[in-house]
């Protein structure tokens, strides 16, 4: 039997796990929603039963796997396997015991990480990433998170680096998710973007946005939404789009000028859709704040897609 490894993507609407072989092949994957009521427990059990379907696919008990690694949002203790303040996930507001009780349900060692650094890993081992030695994630999604490799390793600093989503882009400027203000979350983050949205097209501004959002039976502007106003030549869907950018542009610049990394890699479900279209511009707005211009970062797509957070998970394994 090959050395195969386990990898869960645990994100705030689905569970998405993966098997991979020692070369970084996928052998067998599923993926459940994430349970929206309930607590901690009710999604342990969910990611294990999720984890289970892959390794039937692959043709393995989850007990004869070498490990099984979890991304997951919020704050990862990647030495006790608790992960806490995940406050997309019900009832997780405060810290719960994840890699023990993920260790018993299925019978093989269980590491937690970050989900949006491992989801860099992924990138920078297998993926648009494999040609450099540092690489800066940009997970432009809900929210807009980071990962780093630095020198051919990652870097968590005490374990909450890589929040891009909230380097300051403007003081005293937009209120984040975050509670704080002027984050570059603040005006990139879908979330933070449909509020926008929401608070112009009540002010009377004219939109299709939501109409789309109607149309398509979605409970929110995914960025499939965004895609359609913006082809359909939409001027808010535009203005909020270019804004982000604008934003994403500055924030991902002055982390250039402080690390100076070989390349940016764009993911997320904004990123993966909209990175090749907006490659050139968010090159743009990055040369004006650039330090040193003569020689930018190759901004390249994430091209794991979907997968790519399960596999990076997976990594974590021999990590
Ligand atoms: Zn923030």
């Amino acid at each position: 039997m090959a050395d195969l490894r386990g990898g869960i993507d645990l994100g705030g609407t689905k569970i998405q796990t993966a098997i991979v072989d020692a070369g970084g092949e996928l052998v067998g994957q599923a993926r459940r929603p994430t349970p929206t009521s309930g607590g901690p427990q009710d999604v342990a059990e969910a990611m294990a039963a999720a984890l289970r379907e892959a390794a039937a696919e692959a043709g393995v008990e989850s007990g004869a796997l070498s490990g099984v690694g979890v991304g997951a949002p919020g704050s990862a203790d990647e030495r006790t396997g608790v992960l806490s303040s995940a406050s997309n996930l019900p009832g997780w507001e405060g810290s719960f015991p994840l890699g023990e009780t993920l260790r018993e349900a299925l019978g093989t060692e269980v590491r937690i990480g970050n989900d949006v650094q491992v989801a860099t890993e992924a990138e920078f081992q297998l993926g648009a990433g494999r040609e450099f030695e540092s690489l800066l994630g940009v997970f432009w999604g809900t929210g807009v998170g980071g990962g780093l490799v630095l020198d051919g390793k990652p870097w968590l600093g005490r374990g909450a680096a890589g929040e891009i989503g909230h380097m300051v882009v403007k003081r005293g400027g937009a209120r984040c998710p975050c509670g704080r203000h002027g984050c570059m979350e603040a005006y990139a983050g879908r979330k933070a973007m449909e509020a926008e949205a929401r608070r112009r097209h009540e002010d009377g501004e004219k939109t299709d946005l939501f109409k789309l959002m109607e149309k398509h039976g979605k409970p929110r502007l995914t960025s499939g939404i965004w895609e359609r106003a913006l082809d359909h030549g939409d001027k808010l869907a535009g203005e909020l789009i270019e804004r982000a950018v604008e934003a994403l542009g500055t924030g991902i610049a002055s982390a250039v000028n402080l690390l100076d990394p070989e390349a940016v890699i764009l993911g997320g479900g904004l990123g993966i859709r909209f990175g090749e279209r907006l490659r050139e511009p968010l090159a743009e707005e990055m040369g004006k704040h650039l330090f040193v211009d003569e020689r930018p970062p190759a901004v390249r797509v994430a091209s794991l897609g979907d997968l790519g957070g399960a596999i990076g998970a997976s990594l974590l394994v021999s990590r």
